[in-house]
């Protein structure tokens, strides 16, 4: 299966891609992990990048449909969970395209929705682990061990990104650039929405039965 999910910023699209690759035995592809990825690495790419993330834009389609497409001639087979892809309509053209050649399509392209107000409670206060990328947040988690990772004991970091100013304009791109898919997606019936202001395992369990109720009727 092929499963996109999408959603403004702070809903925790990251945080379920996580548990869902795991239960499903999937492979995830994060756009946003990956660029950031490359960042922390000082990479040509990540220097080229820095400045759309730094400022809330989009990266540019043309960078984002390489990264996806050597992805895809990667893994051609077995299930994938896009975490933040695709975030514009060229891309999401571009996946159905790449998707066609090998004889497959979008199963299910899942909206997580959540009022901006819990999104800036959100991610005023997410941390995420540096080294293995766990992340924390301490409205919807209790931080088990303060500012140090549980899993893995690194410092815990805020993103660039997660600052106020920042997250309202990542919201209006997310409004006007990538809301929009979802009637893309609704006219191919693959289309879901999900209420993600419940615990992270209240919507996994969401996530999970459409997932399950998908499987069951191929
Ligand atoms: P995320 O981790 O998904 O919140 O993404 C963080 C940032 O990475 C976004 O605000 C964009 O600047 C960039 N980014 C991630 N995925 C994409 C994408 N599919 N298209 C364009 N920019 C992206």
């Amino acid at each position: 299966m092929r499963i996109l999910l999408f959603g403004p910023p702070g809903v925790g699209k990251g945080t379920q891609a996580d548990m869902l690759f795991q239960k499903y035995n999937s492979t995830k592809f994060s756009t946003g992990d990956f660029l950031r990825g490359q960042i922390s690495l000082s990479s040509p790419l990540g220097n080229e990048v820095k400045g759309y993330i730094k400022r809330g834009s989009l990266v540019p389609d043309d960078i984002i449909v390489k990264l996806v497409k050597k992805f895809l001639s990667e893994n051609r087979d077995g299930n994938i969970i896009f975490d933040g892809f695709p975030r514009t309509m060229n891309q999401a053209l571009m996946l159905e395209k790449a998707l066609r050649e090998v004889d497959m399509s979008v199963d299910l392209a899942i909206e997580l929705h959540l009022n901006e107000e819990e999104i800036m409670r959100r991610l005023l206060s997410r941390q995420h682990c540096p080294h293995c990328g766990k992340i924390y947040n301490n409205v919807t988690d209790i931080q088990e061990n303060g500012e140090i990772c549980s899993t893995c004991g690194h410092t815990l970091v805020k993103r660039i990104d997660d600052d106020e100013s920042i997250i309202k304009r990542r919201i209006k791109v997310y409004e006007e650039e990538t809301k929009p898919l979802a009637d893309y997606y609704k006219s191919k019936s693959v289309y879901r929405c999900i209420d993600a202001s419940g615990s992270r395992d209240e919507v996994f369990e969401k996530i999970s039965g459409i997932i399950n109720e998908c499987t069951d009727k191929k």
